[in-house]
């Protein structure tokens, strides 16, 4: 059953080659022989076999009954540790489960364990981890993205066919784009952050990363849907992007986004990029050239935004209301600095830094005012370019997985253009996707299409159209290097 996607497993499971249980078994022993990968923070092998137990998969189940799914270690799960990838959390249990958790759950997929992930999802390569680095199957020593990055290994690898993710500027679609997954980042407000832990909570989207469009719609199907208790929640019934993928969507209108400047990339790059731009001909789309004039100040704005709210959101972790408490302490302001020093690693409090700045009385208008007006003029951007296209493609990520170290460590703002392609649509609030269109130096890449609000159905379709005619979604990496 290993690297088969969802459709795959519950076709398994109905016609009784294998039961629940005999899955979930062969799941565990996966997920052990693979530790080096180091993909998960905490295992639930007790809870999922009672559950596997009790599950009859029929032809009429929901689609999820029985498949093993992996959680990022930042959606609460009741009494099961969500740490967040932080010494912060390193021993809280929630007492109530996310939105994600409670919709997956209720569909009947069985979680198997909590993914590592970039500390409170600060990060681009999953190196910020408190639990260590994760390592992209694809090959050993190098990165599988991030801040997702152990959701993405935990499918890469084939442990199992879907995992969640979180995006604030790109973190499922760019460990999506180096492990060769599909990944999506839906609308802002469509699926409840109830319960997800926050980092920037104007910019975070939850969403699946699996091998296939097809599976990454059922997903979002099933997490999607109205909540009251998250009030940026989308007042929408759930997506009903499934049954959307055999829609004729004729005729598309793909734009080509000038300012981000294809000539520049690498000719590997390129050539991968003007083929797939004929596969989306070959599929009845045209293409044309769009212009986003505010996009390249997307990166600086974001960094802006994302540091001020994380500075609020992570306030309250402060060793008495929540998280780390030291035991150096010896009044209240030196628990409380203590607390914070010992918990949180470098780049979280390099966040913490910049956001408490740019929130500051004297600097307030100059920096997070001053981006809070870009990040306007970058949604008017999309919204006009939208009138004239129905959906944007580019590139992923820059560039291909790379090794340990090998980025950011003397200067961060290098890890920071990794998002270069993806942070424009959480500014603007859109959904995109990531899906695999090559490989550059033996790694996958990926490729973005955005779509305009609420249009997860169209993005999902013509990436599934593009998957029915091209085959990288099918390659899988070889472990060679992995003892
Ligand atoms: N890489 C970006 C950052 O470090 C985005 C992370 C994310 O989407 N969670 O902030």
């Amino acid at each position: 059953m290993q690297f088969k996607t969802i459709k795959e497993i519950n076709a398994g499971l109905v016609s009784k080659k294998f039961s629940a249980e005999e899955l979930i078994k062969y799941t565990f022993d996966l997920i052990n022989e693979n530790k080096d990968l180091n993909c998960f923070i905490s295992l639930d092998e007790e809870n999922a076999l009672a559950k596997a137990k009790k599950i009859k998969v029929k032809k009429d189940s929901h689609l999820l009954s029985g498949i093993p799914i992996a959680q990022k270690d930042l959606f609460c799960a009741k009494g099961i540790k969500t740490t967040c990838g932080s010494k912060m959390l390193e021993n809280f249990y929630p007492p109530y489960n996310s939105k994600v958790v409670e919709a997956l759950d209720a569909a009947g997929s069985i979680c198997v364990g909590k993914t590592n992930m970039d500390e409170f999802a600060m990060g681009s390569s999953n190196e910020t981890s408190f639990f260590g680095n994760v390592h992209n199957p694809w090959k050993k020593g190098f990165v599988p993205g991030g801040s997702s990055g152990g959701a993405a290994c935990s499918v890469a690898a084939g442990l199992v066919p879907a995992a969640t993710g979180t995006d604030t500027g790109g973190s499922i679609r760019q460990p999506a784009a180096l492990c060769g997954l599909t990944g999506i980042k839906p609308t802002y407000g469509r699926i409840s952050r109830w319960g997800m832990i926050a980092f920037a909570s104007s910019l975070d989207q939850a969403g699946p990363v699996c091998r296939t469009a097809e599976d990454c719609s059922i997903l979002l199907d099933a997490m999607s849907g109205y909540d009251s208790r998250d009030t940026t929640s989308l007042n929408l019934d759930p997506t009903n992007t499934f049954a959307d993928l055999s829609k004729p969507y004729e005729n598309l209108r793909i734009g080509i986004v000038d300012e981000f400047n294809i000539d520049a990339l690498s000719k590997e790059s390129q050539t991968l990029f003007n083929e797939s731009l004929k596969v989306f001909e070959s599929l009845g789309a045209s293409i044309h050239k769009i212009s986003l004039p505010n996009i390249n100040q997307s990166v600086p704005t974001y960094y802006v935004i994302a540091p001020a709210e994380c500075s609020s959101n992570l306030s309250r972790y402060d060793g008495v209301k929540f998280g780390h408490r030291s035991l150096e302490a010896e009044d209240l302001e030196s628990l409380y600095i203590n607390s914070r020093s010992e918990g949180f690693g470098d780049e979280v409090k390099r966040r913490i830094l910049i956001g408490t700045y740019v929130l500051s009385a004297g600097y307030y208008d100059a920096y997070y005012k001053k981006a809070q007006q870009v990040r306007r003029l970058i949604k008017n951007d999309y919204e006009k370019a939208f009138k004239e296209v129905d959906l944007i493609v580019s590139p992923t990520s820059p560039s291909e997985a790379f090794e340990f170290g090998s980025k950011g460590t003397q200067d961060p703002t290098e890890l920071y253009l990794e998002d270069l392609y993806t942070i424009s649509s959480n500014l603007a609030g859109l959904p995109a996707l990531s899906m695999p269109h090559g490989f550059v130096n033996g790694l996958p890449v990926g490729i973005q299409l955005t779509g305009n609000y609420l249009e997860e159905s169209m993005i999902l379709n013509f990436a599934n159209r593009f998957q029915q005619s091209t085959d990288f979604h099918n390659a899988k990496p070889t472990f060679e290097d992995f003892q």
